[in-house]
């Protein structure tokens, strides 16, 4: 099979096109139609084996998790679908792979309204990269940089399964290779939930000041947040929406460093005012307070200790 072939056959249709996709696959580049108002928001990642999933894992699922954790960045700042592109570099054409590495992109696609408009399909070693394009209004996009001093601090999800779940497909390999196998932190891992619904519901109803997706850590990414607000944060680790797998199965203390630590979650992590708190809970019944803003730099628990932001690091 060509690769016009292989793309027809695996990544058409993938997604139903909205009214702003003006042109999707088949041209040398795709056409979407521009709105007054509106700003678009771009965001490009890559998924490798095993550094974002195991090499042997379940194909639908690194198909989902390829694009859903690239789509966590539209819902970080609040940017509804446009569409999604896709790169991809493959060893081999393994057509059961292919096609269930599709459906499971095919599926987060469809559940979030997000079309795959166009792509690049070469030979080499196994790397996804997806590409995905919001919108937003212009004066409603949220950034890492506008808490304040006194607003309070909140999470969208809950913490530290998704670090269990890979303890547990490091600890155990063959388990990777189907999703049917997983339990709660595995699929954490693996097939990370959309926060956008959410995101969007805030975004309309409630001043959220600023906000960032959790994807290396909780400590470490909301350090991002606070350097680019210039304020400091007193955090209550107490408060913290911890999974409850880890709460019946790990000790305090293990429970506290996956969730302060340990990455991979994308739950958001959003600052607002107090006085906006009641209607963003009743929006989010999944908010969870944990904090909030002071002047100054730093993050800080109940206590007043200082947090080191440690997380996830590539180098
Ligand atoms: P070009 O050489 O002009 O860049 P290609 O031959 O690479 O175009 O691709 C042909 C069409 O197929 C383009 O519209 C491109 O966006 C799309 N395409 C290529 N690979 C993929 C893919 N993996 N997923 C979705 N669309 C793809
Ligand atoms: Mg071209």
């Amino acid at each position: 099979m060509d690769e016009f072939a292989l793309i027809q056959q695996y990544f058409s249709g993938i997604g139903t096109p909205s009214q702003q996709v003006v042109l999707g696959i088949g041209d040398d580049c795709a056409l979407l139609a521009g709105h007054t108002g509106e700003q678009l928001a771009l965001s490009v990642d890559t998924s490798l084996p095993d550094r974002h999933f195991p090499a042997q894992a379940d194909p639908w699922a690194i198909g989902w998790r390829a694009l859903s954790v690239a789509f966590s960045d539209l819902s970080a700042m609040a940017a509804e679908p446009v569409g999604f592109t896709l790169a991809l570099s493959l060893p081999e054409q393994n057509p059961a792979w292919l096609q269930a590495f599709s459906q499971g992109l095919r599926a987060f696609a469809e559940a979030q309204n997000c079309p795959l408009i166009g792509g690049d399909t070469t030979r080499g070693p196994l790397a996804i990269s997806v590409q995905v394009i919001g919108r937003a209004p212009a004066h409603r996009v949220w950034r890492r940089q506008g808490a304040q001093a006194g607003d309070l601090i909140a999470v969208l999800g809950d913490l530290g399964a998704a670090y269990a779940g890979l303890q547990s497909l490091l600890g155990d390999p063959e388990l990777a290779r189907d999703r049917h196998q997983w339990g709660a932190v595995e699929q954490a891992y693996m097939l990370p939930e959309s926060r956008m619904q959410e995101a969007l519901r805030l975004r309309d109803q409630v001043p959220v000041t600023a906000c960032i997706d959790i994807s290396d850590g909780l400590l470490a990414d909301c350090q991002h947040l606070l350097a680019a607000s210039a304020v400091a944060a007193e955090l209550d680790l107490a408060a913290l929406p911890i999974h409850p797998w880890l709460k019946h199965h790990w000790t305090p203390e293990q429970q506290l460093d996956a969730a302060c630590e340990g990455g991979d979650d994308y739950a958001l992590l959003l600052t607002l005012p107090a006085t906006a708190w009641p209607r963003a809970h009743q929006l989010c019944p999944h908010l969870t307070i944990i904090g909030r803003c002071v002047a100054g730099a730093g993050m800080r628990n109940q206590l007043g200790t200082p947090l080191a932001p440690r997380g996830f690091k590539h180098f």
